[in-house]
Protein backbone atom coordinates (compact mmCIF):
# COMPACT_ATOMS: atom_id res chain seq x y z
CA UNK A 1 0.00 0.00 0.00
CA UNK A 2 1.63 3.72 -0.91
CA UNK A 3 1.83 5.81 1.84
CA UNK A 4 -0.34 8.71 1.79
CA UNK A 5 -0.01 12.22 1.03
CA UNK A 6 0.54 14.61 3.15
CA UNK A 7 -1.08 18.25 2.64
CA UNK A 8 -0.45 21.24 4.18
CA UNK A 9 -3.26 23.81 3.74
CA UNK A 10 -2.79 27.24 5.12
CA UNK A 11 -5.13 30.44 4.62
CA UNK A 12 -5.75 33.75 5.80
CA UNK A 13 -7.47 34.02 9.04
CA UNK A 14 -11.59 33.95 7.74
CA UNK A 15 -10.91 32.56 4.49
CA UNK A 16 -12.95 29.79 5.04
CA UNK A 17 -10.43 26.55 5.80
CA UNK A 18 -12.08 25.00 8.27
CA UNK A 19 -15.74 24.95 6.21
CA UNK A 20 -13.58 23.46 3.23
CA UNK A 21 -11.36 20.72 5.41
CA UNK A 22 -15.03 19.68 6.92
CA UNK A 23 -16.59 19.28 3.47
CA UNK A 24 -13.45 17.61 2.44
CA UNK A 25 -13.79 15.24 5.00
CA UNK A 26 -17.50 14.66 4.42
CA UNK A 27 -17.23 14.38 0.88
CA UNK A 28 -14.29 12.09 0.38
CA UNK A 29 -12.80 9.09 2.28
CA UNK A 30 -9.55 8.25 3.33
CA UNK A 31 -8.63 11.67 4.39
CA UNK A 32 -7.54 12.52 8.25
CA UNK A 33 -7.27 15.78 9.76
CA UNK A 34 -4.30 16.21 12.19
CA UNK A 35 -5.97 18.38 15.45
CA UNK A 36 -3.51 20.67 16.86
CA UNK A 37 -2.44 21.56 20.28
CA UNK A 38 -3.22 24.92 21.02
CA UNK A 39 -2.93 27.83 24.22
CA UNK A 40 -5.39 29.73 23.08
CA UNK A 41 -8.62 29.68 24.72
CA UNK A 42 -11.69 27.21 22.85
CA UNK A 43 -14.24 29.59 21.45
CA UNK A 44 -17.31 29.16 21.79
CA UNK A 45 -18.63 25.79 20.72
CA UNK A 46 -15.20 24.58 20.73
CA UNK A 47 -14.39 20.82 22.09
CA UNK A 48 -10.90 19.30 23.58
CA UNK A 49 -9.97 16.93 21.36
CA UNK A 50 -12.13 18.06 18.36
CA UNK A 51 -11.23 21.28 17.25
CA UNK A 52 -8.38 21.69 19.14
CA UNK A 53 -6.34 20.10 22.24
CA UNK A 54 -6.23 23.00 24.25
CA UNK A 55 -3.07 23.34 26.90
CA UNK A 56 -1.14 25.47 28.89
CA UNK A 57 1.92 27.11 27.84
CA UNK A 58 3.51 24.53 30.47
CA UNK A 59 2.22 21.38 28.79
CA UNK A 60 3.14 22.63 25.55
CA UNK A 61 6.49 23.37 25.97
CA UNK A 62 7.05 19.76 27.56
CA UNK A 63 5.62 18.73 24.10
CA UNK A 64 8.20 20.82 22.42
CA UNK A 65 11.46 19.22 24.42
CA UNK A 66 10.00 15.92 24.72
CA UNK A 67 9.98 16.03 20.60
CA UNK A 68 6.37 14.98 20.77
CA UNK A 69 5.56 17.95 17.78
CA UNK A 70 6.15 17.56 14.12
CA UNK A 71 6.32 21.51 13.62
CA UNK A 72 5.25 24.40 16.11
CA UNK A 73 4.71 28.15 15.83
CA UNK A 74 3.80 31.15 17.55
CA UNK A 75 0.83 32.76 16.32
CA UNK A 76 -1.17 36.65 17.51
CA UNK A 77 0.28 35.52 20.73
CA UNK A 78 -0.32 31.78 21.18
CA UNK A 79 1.44 28.60 20.36
CA UNK A 80 0.09 25.92 18.15
CA UNK A 81 1.73 22.60 17.24
CA UNK A 82 1.21 19.61 14.90
CA UNK A 83 1.63 16.14 17.32
CA UNK A 84 4.12 14.05 15.21
CA UNK A 85 2.60 10.88 16.22
CA UNK A 86 -1.03 11.18 14.49
CA UNK A 87 0.78 12.26 11.37
CA UNK A 88 2.89 9.53 10.81
CA UNK A 89 0.69 6.69 11.85
CA UNK A 90 -1.87 7.79 9.40
CA UNK A 91 0.22 8.05 6.76
CA UNK A 92 1.74 4.97 7.21
CA UNK A 93 -1.85 3.64 7.03
CA UNK A 94 -2.01 5.13 3.40
CA UNK A 95 -4.41 7.77 4.39
CA UNK A 96 -4.05 11.34 2.85
CA UNK A 97 -3.15 13.38 6.15
CA UNK A 98 -4.25 17.46 5.81
CA UNK A 99 -2.35 19.55 8.11
CA UNK A 100 -4.59 22.76 8.83
CA UNK A 101 -1.59 25.05 9.68
CA UNK A 102 -0.54 28.67 9.77
CA UNK A 103 2.94 29.70 7.28
CA UNK A 104 5.47 29.34 9.70
CA UNK A 105 4.70 26.11 10.07
CA UNK A 106 3.93 25.36 6.60
CA UNK A 107 7.74 26.26 5.74
CA UNK A 108 9.55 23.98 8.83
CA UNK A 109 7.01 20.82 7.17
CA UNK A 110 8.19 21.70 4.07
CA UNK A 111 12.16 21.77 5.15
CA UNK A 112 11.34 18.27 6.91
CA UNK A 113 9.15 16.83 4.58
CA UNK A 114 9.67 18.28 1.18
CA UNK A 115 6.95 15.62 -0.58
CA UNK A 116 4.58 17.57 1.56
CA UNK A 117 1.96 19.63 -0.68
CA UNK A 118 1.44 23.02 0.45
CA UNK A 119 -1.93 24.37 -0.91
CA UNK A 120 -2.82 28.28 0.05
CA UNK A 121 -6.76 28.83 -0.03
CA UNK A 122 -7.80 33.01 -0.40
CA UNK A 123 -10.85 34.63 -0.56
CA UNK A 124 -11.37 35.97 -3.73
CA UNK A 125 -10.78 39.78 -2.48
CA UNK A 126 -9.59 41.73 0.50
CA UNK A 127 -12.78 43.30 1.28
CA UNK A 128 -14.38 39.53 1.27
CA UNK A 129 -11.77 38.60 3.87
CA UNK A 130 -12.55 41.57 6.28
CA UNK A 131 -16.26 40.73 5.98
CA UNK A 132 -15.96 37.11 6.35
CA UNK A 133 -13.61 37.69 9.79
CA UNK A 134 -16.55 40.53 11.08
CA UNK A 135 -18.89 38.23 10.19
CA UNK A 136 -17.95 35.02 11.97
CA UNK A 137 -18.43 37.54 14.93
CA UNK A 138 -16.03 35.26 17.59
CA UNK A 139 -13.69 37.58 17.69
CA UNK A 140 -13.22 41.06 19.50
CA UNK A 141 -12.22 44.28 17.40
CA UNK A 142 -8.35 43.80 18.54
CA UNK A 143 -8.02 40.39 17.46
CA UNK A 144 -9.08 40.67 14.20
CA UNK A 145 -6.71 44.08 13.39
CA UNK A 146 -4.15 41.56 14.44
CA UNK A 147 -5.18 38.53 12.31
CA UNK A 148 -5.70 41.13 9.58
CA UNK A 149 -2.06 43.14 10.09
CA UNK A 150 -1.06 39.23 9.63
CA UNK A 151 -2.52 38.24 6.55
CA UNK A 152 -0.86 41.02 5.20
CA UNK A 153 2.58 39.64 6.24
CA UNK A 154 1.12 36.51 4.91
CA UNK A 155 0.28 37.09 1.57
CA UNK A 156 4.02 37.57 0.64
CA UNK A 157 4.50 33.89 1.88
CA UNK A 158 1.81 32.67 -0.49
CA UNK A 159 4.62 31.92 -3.16
CA UNK A 160 6.56 29.38 -1.34
CA UNK A 161 3.04 27.53 -1.82
CA UNK A 162 2.59 24.78 -4.29
CA UNK A 163 -0.93 25.89 -4.79
CA UNK A 164 -3.22 28.60 -4.87
CA UNK A 165 -7.22 27.97 -4.09
CA UNK A 166 -9.21 30.54 -4.34
CA UNK A 167 -12.20 29.71 -2.28
CA UNK A 168 -15.35 31.85 -4.19
CA UNK A 169 -17.25 28.34 -3.76
CA UNK A 170 -16.69 25.92 -1.15
CA UNK A 171 -17.85 23.05 -3.06
CA UNK A 172 -15.54 23.88 -5.79
CA UNK A 173 -12.67 24.61 -3.66
CA UNK A 174 -13.05 21.41 -1.67
CA UNK A 175 -13.35 19.49 -5.32
CA UNK A 176 -10.36 21.06 -6.78
CA UNK A 177 -8.26 20.09 -3.65
CA UNK A 178 -9.83 16.73 -3.72
CA UNK A 179 -7.96 16.94 -7.50
CA UNK A 180 -4.51 17.73 -6.15
CA UNK A 181 -4.28 15.33 -3.40
CA UNK A 182 -5.15 12.96 -5.94
CA UNK A 183 -2.79 13.93 -8.97
CA UNK A 184 0.36 14.20 -5.95
CA UNK A 185 -0.54 10.17 -5.36
CA UNK A 186 0.24 9.72 -8.94
CA UNK A 187 3.19 11.62 -9.16
CA UNK A 188 5.89 9.46 -10.14
CA UNK A 189 8.73 10.31 -7.94
CA UNK A 190 7.13 9.66 -4.86
CA UNK A 191 9.17 7.97 -1.80
P1 LIG B 1 -7.27 29.73 14.94
O1 LIG B 1 -6.91 30.40 16.23
O2 LIG B 1 -8.05 30.65 14.01
O3 LIG B 1 -7.94 28.40 15.13
O4 LIG B 1 -5.88 29.42 14.20
C1 LIG B 1 -4.95 30.43 14.00
C2 LIG B 1 -3.91 29.97 12.98
O5 LIG B 1 -3.13 28.90 13.54
C3 LIG B 1 -4.51 29.45 11.69
O6 LIG B 1 -3.78 30.01 10.60
C4 LIG B 1 -4.28 27.96 11.78
O7 LIG B 1 -4.13 27.40 10.49
C5 LIG B 1 -2.98 27.90 12.55
N1 LIG B 1 -2.73 26.61 13.18
C6 LIG B 1 -3.62 25.72 13.70
N2 LIG B 1 -3.00 24.64 14.16
C7 LIG B 1 -1.67 24.82 13.94
C8 LIG B 1 -0.50 24.01 14.17
O8 LIG B 1 -0.53 22.90 14.67
N3 LIG B 1 0.70 24.55 13.78
C9 LIG B 1 0.80 25.77 13.22
N4 LIG B 1 2.02 26.18 12.86
N5 LIG B 1 -0.27 26.54 12.97
C10 LIG B 1 -1.49 26.08 13.32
Amino acid sequence: MSKGVLTVVSGFSGAGKGTVMKRLLEKYENYALSISVTTRKPREGERDGIEYFFRTREEVEAMIQEDQLLEHAEYVGNYYGTPRFYVEDMLSQGKNVILEIEIQGAMKIKEKIPEAVLVFVTPPTIEELHSRLIGRGTETADVIASRLRRAAEESEGMNNYDYILINDQVEDCVDQLHQIILSERCRAQRN
